[in-house]
């Protein structure tokens, strides 16, 4: 499939000179989501997982149909002040902005391997807190899949030599 057909790229969005990949139109047509889905499951079939965390929002919409598909857990990691229970935060600089993640303290238990979801790798600043988070409760990061990696801006770097994978590149 080819999944650019489906990506709607709108120019100047949230703020001048970005040109947002904006990934409703693909998440609004069933065959195309469903087989994005199955692909990223299907790139992953060499990886021992057990559990998988996605970044408020786009990532529970890229992570959770995924955990679904490969019979694991799913970890939200959120905004700060959006979970009940007790949480580690840590702040991180977007393409566009600044923000702060949290995730549950007793969210992974010692040493489950966790795969990083989320709808796009720009900067990598949003996956490397993630990551980060992970850490610091004790799980073990095996790789970060994507549904779209904006190349240009270099955010595997930012990553640290972690296993990267993505279905579409720009
Ligand atoms: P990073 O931290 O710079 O890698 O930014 C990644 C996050 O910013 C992702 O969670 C995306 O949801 C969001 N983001 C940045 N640029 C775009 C874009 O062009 N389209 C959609 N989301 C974007």
């Amino acid at each position: 499939m080819n999944y650019k057909d489906y990506i709607r790229v709108i120019e100047d969005f949230p703020q001048p000179g970005i040109r947002f990949k904006d990934i409703t139109t693909l998440l609004g047509d069933g065959k195309a989501y469903r087989a994005a889905i199955e692909d990223m499951k299907a790139a992953l079939k060499d990886k021992q997982i057990d559990l998988i965390a996605g970044p408020e929002a786009r990532g529970f919409v890229i992570g959770a149909p995924l955990a679904l598909a490969l019979g694991v857990g799913f970890v939200p990691i959120r905004k700060s002040g959006k979970l009940p229970g007790e949480t580690v935060e840590a702040s991180y600089d977007l393409e566009y902005g600044k923000d702060k993640l949290a995730i549950h303290k007793d969210a992974i238990a010692p040493g489950q391997r966790v795969l990083i979801a989320d709808d796009l790798l720009a900067t990598g600043g949003t996956i490397a807190t993630t990551m980060d988070l992970i850490r610091q409760v004790g799980g073990e990061v095996v790789g970060a899949s994507f549904l779209i990696e904006l190349s240009y801006l270099n955010g595997r770097e930012k990553l640290g030599g972690t296993d990267v994978f993505s279905l579409i590149q720009y």
